[in-house]
């Protein structure tokens, strides 16, 4: 589950990570107020508006902006809020700015040369270890980093067993280049950063840019923070986080009918019962020359009311040209599937408006063969993976 800027920063905030300060805001009179406020605790003077969207990159699609008075605050704010922000991370159309957060200026007038840094913990799968991955060259794309100056991103391996050691902490502020108190900083904040990440759950920090400011404070000035979902339960006030908002509509939906979907890109829908079998089943279309629309797991029950559902969420999709429902009777058996298939497929009538490949394997394969043979509905049936995938293909291509 990814989170707002804000909502990233109090997480971090609790844990005792140093961050830029602000507040939320939804209208422009709420950001005048906010920036008052800020004022009043922080002394500043001058404040950055910022959009809050789940992507990144705001800064360069226009929704971050700096404003020198409360007029500015008023202005940049309306002009932020409701507007569709395009940046490298989000699709062509934009994201909507439902709100903005505004926080103090940390980067002071007299700064010549701001120091920015880049860090980042996450979970490095190759070895099972979770990593602190850090660049002095903070504030840029680390893609872009990562392509013209690889030497300039280091990673710290982090020993389950023994979490993060503290000369791994200073490892991390002495290949930074800091001395002195900035040094002494970096530790703590790098110390706080990790517990933050371990005691939260989170998937991935990203934390871009470090700044060392000029009184030699170390601060996140963004935030980008993604919880495993499935550790939510031990978490109710991070669940409370989550903005609905900023998901796909069709993932939200299937979410609430008990079904595992995440949309692709491609064009063949894909009703599948297992986790395992729906990713075998996305490499065989993909190898077979398709691109699978969706990843689904319809789960162990596959009912005539589940294949319903199902149906209707992979068909929300535009793209949809073909669907596959690959189904291996295990624990339910196949003639079952079979009628909850032509059952789903009589209810929903003229809605279903692509051709349906069905392959059944397992208990009871050859009965379900039969029903939906016999069913008189516009349903091909298979019983190989590869044949049902070369019959997608097939109807693709007609
Ligand atoms: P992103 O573009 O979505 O990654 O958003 P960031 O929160 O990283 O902000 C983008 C950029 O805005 C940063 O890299 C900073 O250079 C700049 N910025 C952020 N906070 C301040 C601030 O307090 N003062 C000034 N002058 N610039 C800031
Ligand atoms: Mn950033």
């Amino acid at each position: 589950m990814n989170l707002h800027e804000y909502q990233g920063k109090q997480i971090l905030s609790s844990f005792g990570v140093r961050i830029q300060r602000g507040i939320v805001a939804s209208t422009p009179a709420e950001a005048v107020a906010a920036a008052k406020k800020l004022t009043e605790d922080t002394g500043t003077g001058w404040h950055v508006i910022k959009a809050q969207i789940h992507a990144g990159g705001r800064g360069k699609g226009g929704g971050v902006k700096l404003a020198k008075n409360l007029g500015d605050v008023e202005r940049i704010s309306g002009e932020i809020l409701g507007m569709m922000l395009i940046t490298p991370q989000t699709s062509a159309e934009g994201k909507l700015v439902n709100q903005v957060l505004i926080a103090e200026d940390v980067y002071y007038p007299g700064d010549s040369k701001p120091e920015e840094f880049y860090i980042s913990v996450l979970l490095n799968r190759a070895t099972g270890k979770n990593m602190i991955m850090y660049s002095t060259e903070g504030g840029m794309d680390i893609e872009t980093v990562a392509e013209q100056t690889p030497h300039l991103i280091f990673t710290e391996e982090i020993d389950p067993l023994l979490g993060l050691m503290p000369f791994q902490a200073r490892k991390v502020a002495f290949n930074l280049g800091l001395s002195g108190n900035a040094f002494k900083e970096m530790t703590q904040f790098v110390t706080a950063l990790y517990t933050a990440y371990i005691k939260s759950d989170a998937a991935m920090f990203e934390i871009n840019p470090v700044l060392k400011t000029s009184d030699d404070k170390i601060m996140a000035v963004d935030a980008k923070v993604s919880l495993d979902e499935n550790a939510l339960y031990r978490h109710k006030e991070y669940e409370a986080m989550r903005d609905l908002r900023e998901e796909n509509p069709i993932e939200v939906e299937a979410k609430a009918a008990g079904l595992n979907y995440v949309k692709l890109d491609g064009n063949v829908g894909c009703m599948v019962n297992g986790a395992g079998l729906a990713m075998g089943t996305m490499d065989l279309i993909k190898e077979s020359g398709g691109e699978p629309a969706n990843f689904l797991d319809v789960g162990g029950t596959a009912d005539a009311q589940r294949v319903e559902t199902a149906f209707g969420i992979i068909l929300k999709d535009p793209n949809v040209k073909a669907i596959l429902v690959n189904i291996f009777g295990g624990i339910v058996r196949c003639d079952r599937v079979a009628q909850g298939v032509v059952d789903a497929y009589k209810n929903m009538g003229d809605k279903i408006t692509v051709p349906i490949i069905c392959r059944l394997q397992g208990t009871n394969a050859k009965e379900a063969k039969e029903l939906i043979d016999n069913s008189g509905m516009k349903i091909i049936s298979a019983t190989e993976f590869q044949e049902a995938a070369d019959k997608v293909q097939e109807v693709l291509s007609a």
